[in-house]
């Protein structure tokens, strides 16, 4: 058996003996990229199967089949922790879309804010980051990448699910709020460049399952913060813990 070289993730399923026909880009990719052929093998994973070990047995330039041979690794969930962020500018968003995925989020949340520069995102070109983080760092589940949404239908949508809020407005304050250790479904909220405004910032800290955090004591750029955040949730309450 030849060394599997390439991870991919497929939307289809994955077992014994199971056939994948793969798109046209996936073939591409396989074929014209990484110069597989019939015979080569490559690991697989969808989010709900784990990770395949499976054989190319047919390899065209708009297609191909692979065979499923054996499970390489069981499906390993990410703790059920969203992150909910307001989008920058481009590189900087498909940066933390990337990190997010690597870090373990199972559900990464855009969010339109009184101060969010944009108006808009290409959710499946951020969700074809995810894919690649998750093909990248040996994960076998991609989180959702969720189209922008306003920040009240957002909030709405959390139900009781403990949110971090991450507030630049506690930066450099001498008592810093610590995240509490409550188990079960969380969410990290990081704001835009321009920050929360005030009333969203009253909003927040109104609401019961809402933790206002500091993320020490110098502002963050948004991808930072994000980064510092899953960082200490991941340590304390995560699968780092
Ligand atoms: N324009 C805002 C200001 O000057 O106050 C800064 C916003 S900051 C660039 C973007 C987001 O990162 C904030 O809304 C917050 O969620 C998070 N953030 C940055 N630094 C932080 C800190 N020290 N503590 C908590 N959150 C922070």
């Amino acid at each position: 058996m030849s060394e599997a070289k390439v991870r991919l993730y497929v939307d289809h399923p994955l077992g014994a003996a199971q056939s994948v026909v793969l798109s046209r880009d996936q073939a591409h990719y396989l074929f014209g990229v990484m110069r597989l052929g019939v015979g080569a093998a490559v690991l697989l994973f969808n989010s709900h199967d784990g990770e395949w070990r499976a054989t190319v047995t047919e390899a065209g330039k708009r297609g191909g089949v692979l065979q499923c041979d054996v499970q390489t690794a069981q499906l390993q969930m990410p703790p059920d922790l969203w992150l909910i962020f307001a989008p920058i500018k481009k590189a900087r968003t498909d940066f933390i879309v990337e990190k997010a995925t690597e870090m373990g989020a199972r559900r990464i949340v855009p969010v339109q804010t009184a101060f969010t520069n944009a108006g808009r995102i290409q959710q499946s070109r951020l969700q074809a980051h995810a894919v690649e983080a998750a093909e990248q760092c040996g994960g076998t589940f991609v989180p959702e990448v969720t189209d922008l949404a306003r920040l009240d239908r957002v909030l709405a949508d959390l139900g009781d699910r403990q949110l971090m809020f991450c507030d630049e407005a506690l930066a450099g304050a001498s008592a810093a709020s610590a995240l509490p250790g409550i188990s079960g479904p969380w969410a990290i909220l990081i704001g835009p460049e321009g920050g929360f405004s005030e009333a969203e910032r009253a909003r927040l800290h109104a609401r019961e399952t809402a933790h206002p955090v500091q993320l020490g004591p110098r502002i963050l750029r948004a991808d930072t913060a994000a980064v510092a955040a899953l960082t200490v949730w991941q340590q304390q309450l995560g699968d780092w813990a």
